[in-house]
């Protein structure tokens, strides 16, 4: 099991920010890498007020805010991760430009580094191919917002070794994170699980079974779940569900996962959900 200290985040959005933020809480020095400065100085931003959030609710010490940010460096050069021993890629979930990304991590990282991609429906043991070290190559699946929730579902591909997957096993852990081990499957385990519940939700409003209110209730107070599968559907973006249903139709090769009509009509009508301001809800 190798040591991790210095880890680049590659990606500094939505999940690229969380993850950055918890390794740096974790102790470990972070290299956070975007195309632009912007892009990095909102990351930056964004986990400044995330930190000082949890200082607020007593979660973190004052003087550990800024000694957390102050392991957080910016670069708009991948060229400068040549000292890393592990990258966490969240760049956006296009393959050609993972791709892109891996290629040039391959290439600059030690040959020793571990890659990791944070990937939702990519193939591990496809990003792996892509490079001189399949058997460092893994998935760690954060969920969002990253510094709250406790999973971390580690993805081990075809190639991936013992030895890779023991160190990112024991990194989630110094995360203060639970990590559960999951095999290369489209959707790994919560996305091939939980998608099925949200298209099977969005048929039964579409049928006139029940409203996105009642469907919601059913599950909050009939199977203790914290939110409804719909105002879940909402958080993640509704195109966001619709891609990952494709994926797991064109992976898996069965009709059973195919997007329900109401979803893509959704999509088509720029309802994405909160990030749009409408969905099967108003925000
Ligand atoms: P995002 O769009 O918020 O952030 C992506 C960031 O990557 C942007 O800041 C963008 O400028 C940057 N980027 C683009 N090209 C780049 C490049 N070549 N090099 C470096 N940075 C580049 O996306 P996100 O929601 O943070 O998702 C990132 C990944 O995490 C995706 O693979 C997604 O499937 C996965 N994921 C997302 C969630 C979620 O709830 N948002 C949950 C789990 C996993």
């Amino acid at each position: 099991m190798a040591e991790i200290q210095n880890v680049a985040v590659i990606g500094a959005g939505t999940m690229g920010s969380g993850i950055a933020h918890v390794f740096a809480r974790s102790g470990f020095s972070v290299t956070l890498c975007d195309v632009e400065q912007r892009f990095l100085d909102r990351a930056i931003d964004s986990i400044r007020k995330n930190l000082g959030r949890e200082a607020s609710k007593g979660k973190l010490a004052e003087a550990d805010v800024q000694s957390a940010l102050d392991r957080i460096t910016t670069t708009v050069d991948i060229e400068s991760l040549a000292s890393m021993e592990l990258a966490v890629e969240a760049a956006p979930e296009r393959f050609e430009l993972k791709a892109q990304v891996f290629a040039a991590l391959d290439r600059i990282l030690p040959p020793s580094a571990i890659l990791a991609t944070n990937t939702s429906s990519i193939s591990i043991t496809k990003m792996a191919a892509l490079t001189k070290r399949p058997a460092q190559v893994i998935g760690m699946h954060f969920f969002n917002p990253v510094p709250v929730m406790a999973l971390v579902e580690v993805v081990r591909g075809m190639a991936t070794s013992d030895s890779t997957f023991a160190t990112v096993y024991e990194a989630a852990v110094l995360l203060g994170k639970t990590p559960v081990e999951v095999n290369d499957a489209p959707g790994f385990v919560s996305n091939r699980v939980l998608m099925p519940l949200i298209n099977e939700a969005a048929f039964a409003v579409m049928e006139g079974v029940a409203t996105p209110e009642a469907v919601d209730q059913v599950f909050k107070l009939g199977m203790a779940h914290p939110m409804g599968p719909l105002t879940l559907a909402d958080f993640i973006g509704i195109d966001v569900c619709v891609d990952i249903l494709r994926v797991l139709q064109e992976g898996f090769g069965d009709p059973k996962y195919r997007p329900c009509p109401l979803l893509v009509r959704m999509v088509d009508a720029g309802w994405l959900g909160r990030k749009s301001g409408r969905g099967f809800y108003t925000y």
